[in-house]
């Protein structure tokens, strides 16, 4: 298959072929995604390994390198977006203030339901399938009502935020295979808009607030994360809530440190800052992250993938990790930005176009 398959056959309109083959894709990341919740509905410890220890790990590194391929494959979207595509969607629009209100309800879920990975996620098979059945649920009935990616994708999604923090200045920008025409439904669009990052809308409280606790927080909270063991005998209220404590501490304290600089940098470094915070996040989690893939880690088995510590030396973990931090630093601050969005736009749609020249958010 070639690359041009995949891609416009000529302006910004999709091929029928290359739609064909986009819906292929869909269709087998979507049967990936269902075998591994069949496997953490039935068989825990397979669909475990297979969701938190290779789905997530590789999801960060993705959004920094081309958040836009995760955007049109995912199979939480796609099933999302099922109502839209079967013309089964009111296609209402959201007012910038109820997106900005999202944006902020899926940063504070994040922050809520990763620490519970500790507590019960990690361990427990059926509680990461109804959590993920309960994102489908809620993203496939707001579906219903909402235009293209509006309310679940560029919305409530508790990964989005860390889409839009990653994925500042992506290498690869490709299609949309989601949208045939484009209903400017979310304003800025996180896929069309080149170099998109947290603060790059700041319309109403809501986005700045949002954008303030995923660029400032995120790092340390990580970083705290990294530092808590899985629990796997809860038995009081006190243990379940001590999962917290640590990604709260690392939280505060990078966002503290993130808005002291915002307030003394001129504002045209603010988007350099926010590089940083997002290359530092990043490059925490893999930091922490490959270790304990591979044996390394902090707390014995938590996250381990294959145990590698017979044959690779402790030295060669430290190589890998500080290559990677190189890497992600240079990705995401050294290299100028390339004005790449995610996901190129399709044509937009003549009325709406019309009408948002009449009414403009
Ligand atoms: S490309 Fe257009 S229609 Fe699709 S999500 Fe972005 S704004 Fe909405």
């Amino acid at each position: 298959m070639a690359y041009s398959d995949l891609h416009f056959k000529s302006g910004d309109q999709l091929s029928p072929q290359s739609i064909l083959i986009w819906r292929i894709i869909q269709a087998a990341v979507w049967i990936v995604g269902a075998a591994i919740l069949f496997c953490l509905l039935f068989y825990p410890a397979i669909g475990i390994l297979l969701f938190w220890n290779i789905l997530i790990p590789v999801a960060p590194a993705l959004f920094v390198l081309g958040a836009g391929i995760w955007r049109n494959v995912c199979p939480l979207a796609t099933t999302n977006l099922l109502p839209r595509h079967l013309g089964l969607s009111k296609r209402k629009r959201l007012s910038i203030s109820q997106l900005g209100k999202l944006n902020l309800i899926a940063v504070i879920t994040l922050f809520m339901i990763v620490p519970l990975r500790h507590a019960i996620f990690n361990s427990n098979g059926m509680a990461t399938a109804i959590l993920i059945i309960s994102m489908a649920i809620i993203g496939i009935i707001t579906g219903f009502f909402y235009e293209w990616k509006s309310v679940w994708c560029s919305g409530l999604c508790p990964v989005h935020p860390v889409e839009k923090l990653y994925g500042g200045n992506v290498l690869i920008s490709i299609p949309n295979a989601h949208c045939d025409q484009c209903m400017n439904c979310v304003v800025p669009c996180p896929d069309s808009t080149p170099n998109i990052h947290p603060k790059s809308s700041v319309k109403t409280v809501y986005h700045k607030i949002s954008g303030m606790l995923i660029a400032g927080g995120l790092p340390g909270f990580i970083w705290g994360w990294f530092h808590v063991a899985d629990e796997l005998k809860i038995t009081t209220l006190r243990t379940f809530l001590s999962v917290y404590q640590m990604p709260l501490i690392g939280f505060s304290a990078t966002l503290f440190l993130y808005i002291i600089l915002v307030k003394f940098i001129p504002k045209k470094f603010e988007r350099i800052l926010i590089s940083i915070f997002a290359a530092t996040g990043v490059s925490c989690y893999y930091w922490y992250r490959i270790p304990s893939l591979f044996g390394f880690g902090n707390f014995a088995d938590d996250g381990l993938l294959v145990n590698l510590t017979k044959t690779l030396p402790h030295w060669g973990i430290e190589a890998i990790i500080i290559t990677i931090t190189l890497l992600f630093f240079y990705l995401l601050v050294i290299r100028k930005e390339n004005k790449k969005s995610w996901i190129i736009r399709p044509q937009y749609n003549n009325k709406q176009e019309k009408q948002d020249l009449k009414t403009p958010c």
